[in-house]
């Protein structure tokens, strides 16, 4: 086993991880951990944009954004983390810019920008444009711009080694982190990183869903991984579902093509959000929009031959505006189904897409170990964490903006306590856990294959815990997963190898999918009401009273909820600075 020893490490690269990267490497002896090479983060596969009120085609500013942000997470947003993100979406935007991020510019050369769902002009008057873009590529340039600021200011990249474990050692009462047990794909090898601070950047866990936009390879690592070492998951029953994924696959669509105009239809051929959401219609947020497109289809107005699915229809538009500002999209229709978006409409389905859940933090980007108390040393970034600054609902190009933000100060904030913290003493054998449970797997002459237990994983969440939930199908999902975890103990692996053995890792994936699948469904059938991206039809309206706080969940070895042993809940209080919650219109 390798030992190594770095001021700071980040898991995950990113855009919240490279954004860390670039503040920590300029600062103190940074490492960077990814299970893949860097520039094949999903960041690299967000199409639409990144929001700040720039004003540079319209009247805008950023209280009308923080505004738009706590009512789209329809009011579960710790608003003085909206205010943060708000107010900095300015300077993230212009450092990307300075990095060399080739924007869309207007006539006059200033970075262009373009309408997306739920972002508003004066508190919901009309949609307003907010959402810098790079085509329908922003993800891919920003995933590009960071690393080659990262590779300019020499931050030491270890590709390819997953991390599978956070050491933490407890110092005068208070658990600290020591470092990551990480494995190297190549070789098999175990690896042990000491560190004064750790960054969790590993982004999200869609792949619990079967028709979901994410890439395989979001399984919800980092959350899996803290929740294993009792660090709480917060508001995690809250998971989005994308209203545009193109049907029977879910391969994103991006809202851009609703804000250059696109418009969702029926069977009847109908603009049907005008009867949703009159004000802001197909530029509603995405939990409104899904839900209204689920329901079209419920009620017998959904188009092709099984009536389950809705039209996204850009045949208005000009072909040249498409090709200048959706050309990646429209090739998708083209590429997956096989339909030309200048004259067809496009046949398009919700797709679960994000999660709004996650490691919670404060607006330092530290980690929560309870509701007061913050685990000195241990920051978390990106989709992995909970902010909360997205509430039950995170608006479109809010998230680029989130690891733009919170990645920049965690990186600056994991530097600065590194300085002048000392190295946390490894448990002793930190590494036994890992090594253990790799040997286990990659011996094991169980008869259950990973890919079948997966499938119906996927498969069991996407019938029983989608856009619709009720108590009866999240108690059937989790009696499903208790037998799924069964099969899973069975679980055997056909390569016995030690390197590239993909396999054993896609078995450990496994085991967080279904650890994470418990905690999303045990977190939403203790949330009896409907907010945001969790609609409950047993209880359709939102309640402030009962339930205006966040749901915070632990592993915790003298509790039982629901029949799981070892997990109990609690709550935690929104942090309401200025807005109070109002009932949601669009
Ligand atoms: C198709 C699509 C389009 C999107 N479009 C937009 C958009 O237009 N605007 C917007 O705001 N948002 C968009 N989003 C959401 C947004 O892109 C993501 O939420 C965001 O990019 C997540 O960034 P991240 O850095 O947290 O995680 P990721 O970019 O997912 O990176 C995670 C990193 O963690 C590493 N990692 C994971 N597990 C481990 C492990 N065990 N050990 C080591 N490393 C690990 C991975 O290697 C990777 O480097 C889109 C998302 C998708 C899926």
């Amino acid at each position: 086993m390798q030992v190594h020893q770095y001021d700071v490490v980040i898991v995950g690269a990113g855009g919240a991880g490279m954004r860390a990267a670039i503040e920590s490497g300029q600062r103190a002896r940074t490492a960077v951990l990814t299970k893949l090479y860097p520039t094949r983060s999903h960041t690299g596969a967000a199409q639409g944009g990144m929001c700040a009120a720039l004003a540079n085609v319209e009247e805008d500013n950023w209280e009308w954004h923080t505004f738009d942000t706590v009512k789209g997470g329809d009011y579960l947003v710790d608003q003085d983390a909206a205010e943060v993100m708000a107010k900095e979406a300015i300077d993230a935007v212009l450092d990307l810019e300075k990095m060399g991020l080739p924007f869309n510019r207007t006539p006059e050369g200033k970075i262009d920008q373009r309408r997306f769902g739920g972002h508003t002009r004066d508190h919901g008057k009309s949609p307003v444009r907010r959402s810098c873009y790079a085509a329908d590529r922003t993800g891919h340039m920003i995933l590009q711009t960071l690393y080659q600021n990262c590779v300019k200011h020499g931050v030491e990249f270890y590709n390819e080694f997953y991390v599978l474990d956070l050491a933490m050692t407890e110092v005068d009462g208070v658990r600290r982190p020591a470092g990551v047990v990480a494995y190297e794909l190549a070789t098999g090898e175990i690896h042990l990183f000491q560190a004064k601070s750790v960054v969790f950047a590993t982004g999200g866990v869609g792949k619990v869903f079967k028709t979901t936009s994410n890439a395989h390879t979001l399984t919800g690592d980092g959350m899996a991984v803290a929740y294993n070492r009792g660090i709480p998951l917060e508001d995690m029953e809250f998971f989005q579902f994308h209203p545009t994924g193109l049907a029977g696959l879910g391969i994103l669509l991006s809202e851009a093509a609703r804000g250059e105009g696109a418009i969702l239809r029926n069977s009847d051929g109908e603009r049907f959000m005008e009867r949703y959401a009159p004000t802001i219609k197909d530029l509603a947020p995405r939990d409104i929009v899904a839900r209204s497109m689920a329901n079209e289809v419920r009620e017998g107005r959904g188009c092709g031959p099984n009536k389950d699915y809705v039209l996204l229809d850009l045949t208005h538009l000009e072909p040249a505006h498409i090709d200048a500002k959706l050309p990646d999209i429209t090739e998708f229709a083209r590429t997956y189904l096989g339909v030309e978006p200048y004259t067809e409409p496009v046949p398009v389905f919700p797709t679960a897409h994000y999660a709004m859940g996650g490691i919670p933090t404060n607006i330092g980007a530290e980690v929560l170990a309870d509701n007061d108390n913050v685990i000195p040393g241990l920051y978390a970034a990106g989709e992995v964490a909970c902010v909360s600054v997205h509430g039950s609902n995170r608006l479109g190009t809010n998230s680029l903006l989130d690891i733009n933000v919170f990645g920049k100060r965690a990186g600056i904030a994991a530097a600065e306590y590194s300085k002048t913290a000392d190295f946390v003493e490894l448990p002793e054998a930190a590494e036994n856990d890992t090594v253990a449970l790799l040997e286990k797997m990659r011996t094991s002459d169980g008869t259950e294959r990973i890919g079948a237990i997966r499938k119906d994983l996927q498969e069991l969440m996407d019938a029983n815990v989608q856009v619709f939930r009720t108590d009866e199908t999240l108690r059937e999902a989790l009696d499903e997963i208790a037998k799924l975890r069964e099969r899973y103990n069975n679980v055997g692996i056909q390569d016995r190898g030690k390197r590239f053995n993909l396999d054993l890792l896609e078995a450990v994936e496994l085991n967080f999918l279904l650890e994470l699948a418990e905690v999303i469904s045990v977190a939403a059938i203790h949330r009896k009401e409907s907010r945001g991206g969790h609609f409950r039809e047993d209880f359709p309206d939102r309640d402030d009273e009962g339930f205006m706080h966040h749901t915070m969940t632990y592993l915790d070895p003298d509790s039982e909820t629901d029949g799981i042993k070892g997990m109990r809940l609690e709550t935690k209080p929104v942090i309401v600075t200025r807005y109070q919650p109002m009932e949601r219109k669009y």
